[in-house]
């Protein structure tokens, strides 16, 4: 500090006396030690064995350093006030806990190496590569870049070189508890940790999980929320990353409000889950992996979580039981701006209605209307409505909390005055049959169970959305109105915040039902629209008589229809194509979805206006955020989002830092 502020008079006398005053070097950076510079000032002679006292760096298998260090600090001192020194104080906390003592242990071994005989002696590469391999995705978990400190190549060396292992006493102290335990018989099931996962906690978790299973396994982040932290998504498929035809995508969002998190934590689990039985050689859950697509994104709501956490947190510590129900139901339900994301979806219902009477009115894939980008929209909302037009999902389930029973569309109410109005859509048998495969499944969803909380065990354990409460911008119908996709809202209990101690039963309760579901998007019809040359047709119309609902093909003409079983007249139609019909009988108890292919001719004569007409037009649909609304929104109303974005939340605790600060703590990629 009093070097910076030298140098800052220096600036001020340079242009008065035109002297140059040298300032002392600072401690070696990274940058510097790169360009050479200031690392090979001259020491004083004949570094000694001293003392390590440090204080998070007092446990180490040794008890002599020597100064200058690895990195070139040349005094205790210097050391002890530099970011990494900083960064090793805190990691515990930043961490979760993760990977520690390890991480600050490897740190330490650096900045205060071993001294022995007046020698310094260098930690191991390959205790550096091992600690790297394991804890890399804790750092990646709270978007921080593996510190330059413990790069394994530069600062380690090998067994030839005379290393020594920095963790050597910890592994034998682990060994030791292992043994101890070694009467318990070795289980090859999957084994769950039933708690709760902070954002970092989670998010490392399911990269662990993916890791572990990385044929069948992915991690992907389909955005930021207001934070800037990543809406992660961890998906299942023997062929993951890629959308092989006809095969079914289903996609399971949790924490969509941020205090209600039973549906974040049993997506955790199933991940987990399905990721151990998989390997355990899992009949079920190798054939359902094996020709289904599965997306898992349990928190759409991470920064809600977290405040959602620490106010129940808060009034644990407390021991307030009013203030823990009262914040438990409350806080945290919005996004960090306060935004409530089942809202904040264009009300496409509105438009539905008011063209129902419309005889060529069809409620599928309409468009967003551009008035829609005038109003605030989150973050997270964007990310959906991005993620949901760019994979055909057939069927989805959004976790909530507060009730238990599953609702399905439509949300809004087809009257505007209409309270507690049943508001079917065309396919209201097949959204009943959808919503009732969960609730059948769930452990008390759909009995007249006394103890279970809810209010719809009499009916089955389903209920149409309006007819419960009516809302506008709610995610199922834009799912349903907007995109191929038939999305229904399970409510999983009525305590939005269980205690930790009731994780374990939210599970067994719902873990059949989370299968079941799954395995449920093989149902009704799917196939391939293609031309006579056999290409695949984008884009074509799947019609059913009778229902004003159509789904369209992905992109190599693939289709999925969820119907229910009986008599179908099916209809294919694309623009610059004839019509194709088909007559289809779909028995009852269906195990798998019938296959019905459509081969179209080219349209010979000028299209029939009439016809064509009839197919309405994909391209308004097609403009997505025509004017880039949204980003001029995010870069006008909210500067500060950039620099939030540059800055992850855990820099503030570097921000007091004597010295530089910890770029090298920021991802680039
Ligand atoms: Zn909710």
């Amino acid at each position: 500090m009093a070097c910076i502020r030298r140098k800052m008079k220096t600036i001020v006398f340079l242009h008065v006396l035109s002297t140059v005053v040298w300032c002392a070097p600072p401690r070696c950076d990274p940058e510097d030690d790169f360009l050479g510079r200031f690392c090979k000032e001259p020491v004083p002679e004949k570094p000694k064995c001293m003392d390590i006292m440090m204080s998070y760096c007092d446990d180490m298998s040794y008890t002599h350093t020597m100064f200058p260090n690895i990195l070139g600090h040349r005094t205790r001192e210097e050391a002890e006030l530099g970011p990494e020194y900083l960064l090793l104080s805190v990691a515990d906390t930043l961490l979760n806990g993760q990977c520690m003592p390890d991480v600050r242990l490897l740190g330490c071994s650096v900045l205060v190496p071993r001294c022995e005989k007046e020698k310094m002696l260098k930690p191991c590469r390959s205790t550096c590569e091992a600690v790297r391999r394991s804890c890399q995705h804790a750092f990646e978990g709270i978007d921080m870049a593996w510190p330059y400190f413990l790069d394994c190549d530069r600062f380690f060396v090998s067994d030839q070189e005379g290393c020594y292992d920095p963790l050597e006493d910890l592994r034998v102290t682990q060994e030791e508890a292992q043994a101890s335990l070694d009467f318990v018989p070795q289980d090859h099931h999957t084994v769950i940790q039933f708690s709760y996962h902070s954002n970092s906690q989670m998010n490392s978790l399911l990269k662990k999980t993916a890791a572990r299973c990385p044929d069948i396994s992915t991690t992907y982040s389909i955005g930021r929320s207001v934070e800037g932290k990543d809406l992660l998504v961890i998906e299942f498929s023997n062929n993951p990353g890629v959308h092989e035809l006809l095969e079914p995508e289903i996609k399971y969002i949790g924490n969509m409000h941020g205090n209600e998190v039973l549906g974040r934590q049993l997506l955790i689990y199933l991940a987990q889950y399905l990721c151990s039985e998989y390997q355990l050689g899992n009949h079920r859950i190798q054939t359902l992996i094996n020709t289904t697509r599965i997306h898992i994104l349990p928190s759409m709501n991470p920064d809600g979580y977290e405040l959602a956490a620490a106010e129940v947190q808060g009034a644990n510590d407390h021991e307030n039981e009013e203030a823990s129900y009262y914040n438990s139901w409350t806080l945290g339900r919005g996004n960090a701006q306060n935004i409530d994301l089942n809202r904040n979806f264009p009300d496409l219902t509105n438009i539905a209605y008011s063209r129902r009477r419309h005889s060529r009115f069809r409620s599928d894939h309409i468009p967003i209307p551009d008035s829609y980008w005038f109003g605030k929209v989150a973050p997270e909302t964007y990310a959906v409505m991005k993620w949901l037009r760019s994979i055909p999902f057939v069927l989805s389930a959004n976790f909530h909390g507060g009730e238990l029973v599953v609702s399905y569309p439509f949300d809004l109410s087809k009257h505007p005055q209409g309270q507690k109005m049943f508001s079917p859509t065309p396919d209201e048998q097949v959204f009943k049959q959808i919503a009732r495969t969960y609730a059948n499944a769930h452990a008390t969803m759909s009995g007249n169970n006394s103890e279970s909380c809810g209010n719809f065990g009499g009916q089955g354990g389903i209920v149409n959305g309006a007819q419960w409460y009516s809302i506008a911008g709610g995610m199922q119908d834009f799912n349903y109105l907007h995109t191929n996709c038939f999305e229904v809202t399970v409510e999983l209990g009525c305590d939005k915040f269980p205690a930790e101690e009731e994780l374990y039963t939210g599970w067994q309760d719902n873990k059949e039902a989370l299968l079941t579901f799954m395995e449920s998007v093989h149902r009704g019809i799917k196939g391939v629209v293609t031309d006579v040359d056999g290409n695949g047709i984008k884009g074509a119309r799947i019609s059913i008589k009778g229902v004003r609902h159509d789904i369209t093909t992905a992109e190599n003409g693939d289709y999925w229809r969820l119907i229910t079983a009986g008599t179908h007249i099916l209809t294919a139609s694309a623009p610059g194509y004839t019509k194709a019909m088909k007559k289809v009988r779909l028995p009852a108890r269906m195990q798998k979805a019938g296959r019905v292919d459509f081969v179209l001719q080219k349209a010979v004569d000028k299209p029939d206006l009439e016809e064509d007409f009839n197919i309405p037009s994909m391209g308004t649909y097609e403009r997505f955020d025509p004017y880039n609304h949204y980003e001029r929104y995010v870069s006008e109303q909210n500067q500060n989002r950039e620099e939030r974005l540059e800055k992850p939340w855990w820099w503030s605790y570097f921000s007091r830092a004597h010295g530089s600060s910890p770029t090298w703590l920021l991802r680039t990629d």
